[in-house]
């Protein structure tokens, strides 16, 4: 079987860090070419515009988004019109309509549209969602706390309307959230601290409850310094389980479960190429809905201004 042409559109932080190597790992799938105004890599072909990739190379199968949420609807509809399978980095768009029509599209069409949570795909994750599925949940924790600084330098966007802020990493626990835990949730309280200088939130305070009156809290920060925290613990009926560095380990009480190198980006491309091969679309956006909800319900207070220097 032809290997799977794709091409990356935005040669940023994540394109380089994690999809050119996770492609490269994937039966299946093979790096074509790359659209980014300011960026190339040696050997494969550039193109400045996704339109120009378009009409350069139509005999590309399929696109992976790396651009800013905000350019990402434009960027879907105009690769699926011409009728390539579409992955979307998270958080799939800057809205949660404007998934919508895309997903008309890709149906018309016949191509996969995949809405990725890189998050997901962290090894502890599917364990966890095991060992929750039949036990009773007492309370859940959430802390998402990383030095904005050190993950985001330079990145504009991201304190942009629709880049998100600090929910930016926080969407990826709500990611995990949603598929860990057996029941849906819903927002009850949230407070969000918006620096006096930026149109995005620094930090967040989250309460969440389910139909049966469960407590979630979630806490996320930009403003870390020192350790950073990607945790999420969990009291059941039959002890504690704590999922912490974003996903990698998995503690029941004091005996680790999971303790593994993080391959989530493989495990999309692994799921991109059985996706096209099935003609279907995977596109969840519950933790997108979430996110909508704090910027409704969320009480707004502002805290000092962010100065990147
Ligand atoms: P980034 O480093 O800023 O890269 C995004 C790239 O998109 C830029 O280098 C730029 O390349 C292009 N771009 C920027 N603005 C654009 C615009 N207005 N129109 C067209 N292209 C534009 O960002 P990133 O960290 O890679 O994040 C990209 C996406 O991946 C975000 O949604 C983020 O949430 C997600 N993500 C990031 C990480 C991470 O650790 N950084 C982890 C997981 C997921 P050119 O200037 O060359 O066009």
């Amino acid at each position: 079987m032809t290997a799977i042409r794709v091409a990356i559109v935005g040669l940023g932080k994540i394109a380089r860090d994690q999809h050119i190597p996770a492609i490269a790992e994937t039966a299946g799938i093979e790096l074509a070419a790359i659209a980014s105004r300011n960026a190339s890599i040696d050997g494969i072909e550039h193109f400045a515009t996704l339109d120009e990739l378009l009409d350069g190379r139509p005999d590309i199968h399929a696109v992976a988004l790396c651009t800013p949420p905000q350019v990402r609807h434009a960027q879907a509809a105009a690769a699926l019109k011409a009728g390539k399978h579409v992955l979307l980095e998270k958080p799939p768009g800057a809205t949660v309509s404007e998934l919508t029509p895309l997903v008309a599209v890709a149906r018309q069409t016949g191509r996969t549209l995949f809405a990725t949570w890189h998050s997901r795909f962290a090894p502890a994750v599917e364990p966890a969602r095991a060992f929750l599925a039949d036990r009773q949940i007492r309370s859940v924790v959430v802390e998402w706390k990383e030095d904005v600084k050190v993950w985001h330098p330079g990145q504009a966007w991201i304190w942009e309307p629709g880049g998100l802020g600090v929910f930016d990493p926080g969407i990826n626990a709500l990611s995990i959230l949603t598929r860990i835990l057996p029941r849906t949730f819903f927002l009850r309280e949230a407070e969000l601290s918006f620096p006096g200088n930026r149109a995005a939130p620094i930090a967040a305070s989250l309460a969440f409850s389910d139909g049966t009156g469960l407590s979630i809290l979630a806490e996320f920060d930009w403003r870390q310094t020192g350790p950073q925290t990607w945790d999420i613990r969990v009291d059941t009926d039959a002890g504690r389980l704590t999922l912490s560095s974003g996903g990698s380990r998995l503690v029941h009480d004091d005996r680790t479960l999971v303790d593994a190198k993080q391959a989530e980006y493989r495990g999309i491309y692994q799921r991109f190429v059985e996706l096209i091969a099935s003609r279907v679309s995977d596109v969840d956006l519950s933790p997108l809905v979430h996110v909508a909800d704090a910027f409704m319900l969320g009480r707004r207070r502002e805290v000092e201004p962010f100065i990147e220097d």
